[in-house]
């Protein structure tokens, strides 16, 4: 059940952005100067590529991997499919009058329906997942741009620019509110919660296919050190730096979150003990060959994998207990090591 909404909701967010799309190139097509066809087109290729992504989250959403990154999904879907039928009923206004609209206004409200919570939520999702360009990176400049082209070319009156002020806001707020819900702000890593919520529905089908899973459990050795050392900032920077180090060296289907302080944590889906012996192995050396500024630093890792038999939330909560042991052992045998339970 909840499954096919989410369906529902990866399908209506797909569809907002290929009409989009769809309606941009349109404008495209419509305008005489090339300034104003560049810019429609320009405008148009964005939500394109915004597209691919909207593609892979919903086969996610197919194969039963997506989690229920919603408060109230049922809600969701209602207000996403409200907003299909208000920009289809838009659209056909303006595709059979063109000259009495306004390309400008159309395009604001695209943008504002396009800033429903849900597609920010989504991106955010995939942020923590996916070291692929994110269109949250650039959307600012999206909207930027269409602000700019209306400041130089479109009907300048104070609802206009009302309205751009509006739309910097809200998309702001957005990304703040889907920022805050599961990812660490700091290292754009899940933070504890985001982890647990990705987690439990790849824990669900490991144990549906008995295939075995792993947990690394990462600290950064002698941390309070560099901030004593070097100060709080330095440290942050670090802490940014490893776990960069991290989610570059792991698969995208693994996931990765700050556990606490300087600790993070990842889950590995379908692995063998060699193989995430030899990623940590990996993480290990690299984190302790790069330099953040003037410091380096080194890491230990404790490892445990195993299979889900049963009771998924216990059993997940004792894989990460064994991996904390381990951990405990690396620290106790002198540091910057990997340990396997
Ligand atoms: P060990 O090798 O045993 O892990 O020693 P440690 O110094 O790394 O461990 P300890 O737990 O004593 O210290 C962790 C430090 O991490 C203390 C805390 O101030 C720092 N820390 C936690 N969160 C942050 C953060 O967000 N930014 C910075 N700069 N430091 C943090
Ligand atoms: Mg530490
Ligand atoms: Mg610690």
């Amino acid at each position: 059940m909840a499954g096919e909404v989410l369906r529902d909701i990866t399908r209506l967010c797909l569809d907002l952005d290929k009409r989009s799309a769809e309606i941009y190139s349109h404008m495209a097509s419509l305008s005489d100067k090339p300034e104003f066809k560049k810019f429609w087109q320009q405008m148009s290729a964005e939500e394109r590529m915004h597209v691919k992504f909207w593609k892979e989250i919903a086969e996610m959403a197919d194969r039963g991997i997506l989690p229920n990154v919603f408060e109230n999904p049922e809600k969701t879907r209602r207000e996403l499919e409200d907003i299909q039928a208000k920009v289809n009923a838009t659209w056909d206004t303006f595709r059979q009058a063109p000259e009495k609209a306004s390309p400008f206004l159309l395009a604001y409200r695209m943008e504002f329906y396009l800033l429903h919570p849900a597609l920010g939520t989504l991106f955010h999702y995939m942020k923590g997942i996916s070291t692929e360009d994110n269109p949250l990176d650039t959307y600012e400049e999206h909207l930027a741009q269409l602000n700019e082209m209306i400041i130089k070319h479109g009907p300048i009156n104070p609802e206009m620019e009302l309205l751009a002020e509006v739309i910097q806001a809200l998309w702001k707020r957005n990304r703040e509110l889907a920022r805050r819900s599961a990812i660490d702000e700091l290292t754009d890593v899940f933070n504890r919660r985001g982890f647990f919520d990705t987690i439990t529905p790849l824990l669900h089908l490991s144990q549906r296919h008995q295939y075995p899973v792993a947990v690394m459990m990462i600290d950064i050795d002698d941390f309070k050190r560099v901030n004593d050392t070097y100060g709080h900032q330095t440290g942050d920077k670090v802490l940014k730096g490893v776990a960069t180090i991290l989610r570059n060296n792991v698969r995208s289907s693994d996931i990765v979150g700050r556990y606490g302080g300087e600790e993070f944590i990842t889950f590995f889906n379908d692995v063998e003990r060699e193989m995430i012996c030899g990623i940590a192995e990996t993480i290990r050396e690299k984190i302790a060959r790069k330099s953040h500024g003037a410091v380096t630093v080194t890491v230990s890792i404790g490892l445990a994998q195993g299979k889900i038999h049963h009771y998924v939330q216990d059993e997940i909560m004792h894989l990460i207990h064994r991996a904390d042991e381990s951990l405990y052992r690396a620290k106790q045998s002198g540091k910057n090591m990997v340990i396997i339970d």
